[in-house]
């Protein structure tokens, strides 16, 4: 991994604006568990009897609220988890100047939570929520409260999770502004995605950078044959080694 990891240091150092785009990988050190990997919950969740991805629907949430908030509550919320040495990392290369973004899938609030200011969720997040009647905003106490399902304190209307669902669509500015990061970078980081949800994982045929496209998953993906640098490993460990590489970095991580 030394080797890979220089390089990617090397490519840091060569690149004009490095974007990331990371996906459940990214929050598993953090003890947050991913969806299609081993350990992830769509094989290690069978008691509804259902696909995760229909209870994860929009049409499962608006017909079975109190089963998909069950759900949710159990498997998609760890509100007393922290950041892991990738989110850590990443909010370093953007106070460096060299990275312009963090993309993410992910909807836990960890890389804001390491300081990275620039982060766009493509799949929303646990912390934004609001009423389906008034369009009230809450945060994330209100679901964490343990109402069977929770409702609107001013109309009594039910909240629901600023989470894309299965269905529904991705937020137009997110996405446009993701387009042109990635148009923008000349070395792309992509880090703990299966690359196999769309229309996320089609960001990649955005990049064109000729410094280089970098993919550090623990598992094969689909696309690792058009990555330039590839490493099998566990994204914070990377993360940590390479923070190993900047003295400054010793100081504030
Ligand atoms: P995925 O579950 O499809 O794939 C995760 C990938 O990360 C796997 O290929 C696995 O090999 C890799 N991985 C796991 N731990 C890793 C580690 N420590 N280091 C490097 N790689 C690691 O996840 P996805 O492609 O991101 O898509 C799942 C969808 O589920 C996303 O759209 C996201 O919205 C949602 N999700 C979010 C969270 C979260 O917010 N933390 C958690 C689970 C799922
Ligand atoms: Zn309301």
């Amino acid at each position: 991994m030394k080797d890979s990891v220089q390089q990617l240091y090397n490519g840091l150092l060569t690149c004009k604006k490095a974007v990331f785009f990371g996906g459940a990988g990214v929050s598993t050190e953090s003890g947050i568990p991913d969806f299609r990997s081993e350990s992830g919950i769509y094989r290690t969740v069978q008691e509804y009897g259902v696909p995760p991805e229909e209870i994860l629907s929009h049409t499962f949430f608006v017909k079975h609220p109190d089963i998909f908030y069950q759900y949710y509550r159990n498997y998609m919320l760890h509100p007393s988890a922290v950041p892991n040495a990738a989110h850590r990392g990443l909010a370093f290369l953007e106070r460096q100047g060299v990275l312009t973004a963090v993309i993410t899938q992910n909807i836990d609030g960890l890389h804001q939570r390491a300081g990275s200011r620039k982060v766009l969720e493509l799949h929303g997040s646990i912390h934004r929520n609001y009423c389906m009647d008034c369009h009230q905003s809450f945060g994330l106490d209100i679901i964490l409260r343990g109402d069977p399902l929770p409702r609107c304190t001013r109309c009594g209307g039910l909240i629901k999770p600023d989470v894309v669902l299965y269905e529904e669509a991705l937020d137009e500015t997110v996405l446009s502004q993701s387009i042109s990061q990635i148009q923008e970078a000349d070395l792309m980081i992509v880090g703990g995605t299966s690359l196999n949800v769309y229309p996320a994982a089609g960001l990649l045929r955005y990049f064109h950078g000729d410094v280089g496209l970098v993919l550090i998953n623990r598992d094969e993906t689909p696309l690792d044959g058009r990555a330039d640098l590839v490493i099998h490993h566990k994204i914070g460990e990377v993360f940590q080694r390479l923070l190993d590489f900047y003295p400054s970095s010793q100081s504030t991580t």
